[in-house]
């Protein structure tokens, strides 16, 4: 029963966060505002913005103007209801006490923070200092009032944002962008050390096998751009929620050879 309310809330939460990502590439301050078509610009009505379901009825098209409705909608609705739902399932389940639940509302902030990073640079190639820089702030004072130590959230933040500033020196920019390495600080701050290092390894991992199968099948050529803070981003949510289990697997994997 849980399970079907927090879904629902991270529908809801996941138009909220589209409507973010959308004003930050727009410029419009974020505040209330009724959503608009992007193409006929008609005011969008209540039932136009059920998540999920008014793309479905609407057959991904705009009422108004026929075109089609941008697939991120309700792509990142869907994704940030799994993301909620998953991070019940580890931080309030199967036993639900209060003492858990400032950890899974910091992982819902932490998840929602990266899925903006996340699609904004698929799409735009771009990671805002504008968000990465509040939330490392953010991320910084939430795991250190959840028992972190300052020195091991600094060391994770340093040690990553450090890893990324070198390589961009060495390649002048090209392996890696600005923004990624402050994406490092949030990364750090976030994960805490030692984490911060499984997600800093499986997203060389994922990064290199999404790359490899982009090119096998002529998705993409060599030198092409490939947002490397898509796959920051997506691995830092995978650590915070199995982090322990990767880690542990790896450990374990690593003795018998
Ligand atoms: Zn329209």
């Amino acid at each position: 029963m849980y399970i079907v309310i927090i879904a629902i809330f991270g529908l809801i939460v996941g138009s909220l966060l589209n409507v973010i990502i959308f004003r930050l590439k727009s410029g419009d301050k974020i505040v209330w505002a009724r959503s608009k078509c992007l193409h006929c610009g008609h005011q969008l009505s209540a039932a136009d913005l059920v998540p999920i379901l008014s793309y479905v009825f609407l057959r991904a098209k705009c009422r108004y103007c026929h075109k089609k409705i941008d697939w991120q909608y309700p792509a990142v609705e869907g994704v940030t209801a799994v993301i909620f739902v998953l991070g019940y399932l580890k931080f309030l389940s199967p036993v639900l006490t209060v003492a858990n639940l400032p950890a899974y509302l910091i992982f819902l902030f932490f998840s929602g923070v990266l899925l903006v990073i996340f699609v904004y640079d698929l799409k735009y190639y771009l990671i805002l200092d504008e968000v990465t820089l509040p939330a490392w702030l953010f991320a910084f004072l939430a795991n250190w009032l959840l028992g972190f130590s300052i020195f091991n959230l600094l060391l994770a933040s340093l040690v990553l944002a450090g890893f990324f500033l070198f390589q961009f020196i060495l390649s002048k920019g090209k392996w890696i962008g600005g923004g990624d390495i402050r994406l490092g600080l949030v990364m750090g701050a976030m994960l805490g050390w030692p984490m911060v290092l499984v997600a800093l390894l499986l997203s060389y991992i994922t990064g290199a096998a999404v790359s490899l199968g982009l090119l096998v099948f002529k998705q993409k050529s060599w030198g092409d751009q490939i947002p490397f803070g898509t796959f920051l981003t997506l691995a830092t949510v995978v650590v915070l929620l199995y982090g322990e289990v990767i880690l542990r697997w790896y450990l374990t994997k690593a003795h018998l050879l």
